[in-house]
């Protein structure tokens, strides 16, 4: 014992002194960005310093330095993009054309470097701006809005590109123009605040509009123009950043506990949060998120509370949103939500079907227009199936579960939308997916060969209708699943029927956003650790545990909309050469890394995945190279492995990470550890990571993590070997900070656990989980092909 902590001692100390230098690289370069951002906030706000040239230049050259000393470093797009801010600033303060100049060029380089990025488009808009309207130069500032429009033309910034070449086209003849219209921080227009407001700047900015023009007759909000701070209104980023962060983590703690969410008076402390994040900072990049985030916090207070005025308070709430960002992303997705509670909450179908078409009307081409329409349809059929069956008695409620409230009833049946299923030869998932709550029961037959009957499963919906595409029913060959069907014994009563060729063990759970009932299916023993047994005969009821899991947000997933899929996979071994990682019970990271990456990668090649490594041999590779080299390479799926250590010898178990913030501190550790970064520095890059998460596939990430960690401890466990599930988390990563593409860390076990450094030294146990970590990839990959056919 005593020499085992010895060890561990002496490699942890080895971690440390060994694992410096590219990492603090890294590190130096967020803090360095950090500090410059600061800076230029404060400066923005203090205008005894401000009107000073020598502050500005110290700020401008702070980012410079950043650029300069960090060129592969992801957020270097960023950096480069506030250095022009700092210099525009600088610029409209000393008003002279040299400063005009060079901040234009900035802007100019920005867009020129990094096209691909979410800044280049505001850049543009920047320099158009600084050469329409300070430089007079009227031809370049349209050539710029020109490219705007081509190479943008579905940006944020094409609207206010278009209004900017209007009010230019107003202006002839090259002259500075007479309306001071200037581009702000958000890129909107708005009049700059030591100009007198001019006829020109008013109806460009209320043709900035733009989407937003909608009459307020049709019931649903009224859009007004951008949110604008009151003059002397103090905009703190960083102040709102840290608030907003706040209030996510409060969210996922009251989720996370059953105890406090059940009481009303912790939803409006994470619901004050998010006001106060937004009202630091009404025109910052956060604020529509921190009132869509109100607007969740009060739904899901509503759903615990069933109280009426909570639900009309979230509706209200939604609309705030649209109405004071009309051209946020987020904006359809509030009138989906609100129309979502009129409907199934309210009872109240007319309006739920008014905002739904306004949704439409707004915003046609927004990514929740097809859900839009599958509820408008939804309710044009209930519409339909009340009136023809006028006699009908609402359906009596189960009491399947006492624990849970019985889900509101808006008079009309929930609606079985979609069935849909993932099978193999021994594992089955089927996904029912329903317009709203319901009660359900699940019921195993037993197989009877006499009766021709094979293994069968039945899903009893009391108060549900099927939906057309549902009711034929489908038969699926080759797999574990091998036929699906929907039944309706009464009036109301949908059974949905699943037949297997064998069924060991099965599992049912409901989840919500959308609300689901997935069953999951073994043909083995091991399959479902959690399942039931068809012998313990029980009635399965609603489990809102797993709800937690579940965001609440729903999953856009692009990928899927655009049917791209994946050729190129990048393995990335974890440290090398100089860096070993970490090390315990014999096991040196880097060298375990490396022999997992070819694992993995063949396993891959196999199934026809193009493979590319950072590292194929023992080779120290600093960490902001790897994404840059996946980036380089166009890889479509990053993945990296690790092997995890703790100070404490009896923590293990199997995790899988995709970047976002920590929301626990063990994951925090293990951030602060792979890293090579002080916890304290790591609260530095939760700070900039909002700027990194732009880019970031966050969605597809977890995706492709909920997958791989599935489908490895499913292989695990069915190899008959102990595994511990840690589940899958978030943290900041920098390995993955800068991907492009989806990217996911897998620790593969602690090495610091004598029972788990042991089964990592053996190949039989590698090998499971290299067959398992190629599993999640195609099944992601099969998930995407789904979606393209
Ligand atoms: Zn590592």
């Amino acid at each position: 014992m005593h020499r085992f902590f010895a060890l561990l001692l002496l490699s942890l100390t080895f971690v440390c002194c060994i694992g410096l230098s590219a990492p603090a690289k890294a590190a130096d370069a967020a803090s360095a960005y950090a500090t410059a951002k600061k800076e230029l906030e404060s400066l923005k706000r203090d205008s005894r310093r401000g009107a000073l040239r020598e502050p500005w230049e110290r700020v401008v050259s702070r980012f410079d330095g950043v650029v300069r000393e960090h060129p592969r470093w992801p957020n270097v797009p960023a950096a480069m993009f506030h250095g022009a801010l700092a210099k525009k600033e600088l610029a409209s303060r000393s008003f002279r054309t040299a400063d005009f100049e060079d901040a234009a060029r900035r802007f100019e380089r920005v867009a020129a470097t990094y096209g691909w990025h979410v800044l280049a488009d505001d850049a543009l808009l920047h320099a158009a701006d600084i050469r329409g309207n300070r430089l007079g130069d009227v031809a370049a500032s349209r050539k710029l809005l020109d490219s705007i429009l081509t190479r943008y033309p579905s940006g944020d910034m094409a609207e206010p590109a278009r209004d900017l070449l209007a009010a230019l086209s107003g202006a002839p003849g090259g002259d500075a123009p007479k309306a001071p219209v200037v581009v702000g921080r958000s890129g909107r227009l708005e009049q700059d605040d030591d100009a007198p407001a001019s006829a020109a700047g008013d109806s460009a900015r209320s043709a900035g509009g733009g989407v937003a023009v909608a009459s307020a007759s049709d019931g649903v909000p009224a859009p007004k123009a951008p949110a604008k701070a009151k003059k002397g209104a103090r905009s703190d980023p960083a102040k709102a950043a840290k608030l907003y962060a706040e209030a996510r983590k409060e969210l996922e703690a009251v989720r996370g506990d059953a105890r406090r969410a059940a009481l009303r008076e912790p939803w409006l402390r994470v619901m004050a949060l998010y006001e106060g994040a937004r009202d630091a900072a009404p025109e910052g990049e956060l604020a529509p998120n921190a009132a869509y985030g109100m607007a969740v916090a009060q739904e899901e207070l509503a759903a615990r509370s069933w109280r009426k005025d909570d639900f009309l308070a979230a509706v209200a709430r939604y609309n705030d949103v649209v109405s004071a960002y009309p051209e946020d992303s987020l904006a359809d997705d509030c009138m989906l939500r609100a129309a979502r509670l009129r409907a199934t909450r309210l009872d109240d179908a007319e309006g739920a079907h008014q905002l739904l078409e306004a949704q439409l009307r707004r915003y046609p081409k927004g990514d929740m227009a097809g859900e839009a329409r599958a509820l408008l349809a939804d309710l044009t059929a209930a519409r339909v199936t009340v009136s023809a069956q006028p006699g009908k008695a609402a359906a009596p409620a189960v009491s399947a579960s006492p624990a849970s409230p019985a889900p509101a009833r808006g008079g009309k049946p929930a609606v079985l939308r979609q069935v849909s299923w993932r099978a193999d030869n021994d594992r089955a998932t089927i996904t029912i997916e329903l317009s709203r709550e319901t009660e359900w029961r699940s019921q195993y037959a037993a197989p009877d060969n006499g009766a021709g009957r094979p293994p069968r499963l039945y899903i009893d919906f009391s108060d549900a209708l099927p939906d057309d595409a549902v009711k034929p029913g489908a038969k699926v060959s080759g797999a574990l699943l091998t036929r699906v069907r929907s039944d309706q014994p009464s009036s109301g009563h949908t059974r949905v029927i699943l037949d297997f060729k064998a069924l060991r063990r099965y599992k049912v759970q409901a989840v919500r956003n959308p609300y689901r009932v997935v069953i999951e299916v073994g043909a083995t023993d091991a399959a479902l650790p959690d399942g039931q047994r068809p012998d313990d005969s029980r009635v399965s009821v609603p489990v809102r545990e797993a709800d937690k899991a579940t965001p609440s947000v729903p999953p856009k997933d692009l990928v899927e909309q655009l049917g791209l899929t994946v050729h190129t996979v990048l393995i990335d071994a974890g440290h090398g050469g100089k860096d070993p990682g970490a090390m315990g019970n014999g096991i040196v990271e880097r060298n375990l890394t490396l022999k997992m990456a070819r694992m993995v990668g063949d396993r891959l090649r196999r199934m026809g995945f193009s493979v590319i490594y950072t590292r194929d041999r023992d080779v120290f590779v600093p960490l902001d190279k790897r994404t840059a080299y996946a980036n380089d390479k166009k890889a479509d799926l990053f993945l990296s492995l690790h092997v995890n250590a703790n100070n404490d010898p009896r923590i293990c178990g199997f995790e899988t990470y995709y970047l976002d913030l920590a929301r626990t501190d063990s994951a925090t550790r293990v951030a602060a550890r792979e890293n090579a970064v002080s916890e304290k520095s790591l609260s530095d890059l939760q700070f900039i990571l909002t700027d990194l998460m732009l880019n970031a596939k966050t969605q597809e990430s977890r995706d492709v993590a909920n997958f791989v960690q599935d489908s490895a401890l499913g292989r695990l466990r069915r190899g008959g070997f102990p595994a511990h599930d840690n589940g899958v988390r978030s943290a900041p990563f920098y390995v993955l900070m800068g991907a492009r593409m989806p990217s996911v860390l897998v620790e593969l076990g602690y090495c610091t656990n004598p029972d788990e450094a042991r089964r990592l030294n053996s190949d039989q146990y590698l090998s499971t989980l290299a067959d398992g970590i190629a599993e999640g990839v195609a099944t992601y990959k099969r998930k995407l092909a789904r979606f393209s056919q």
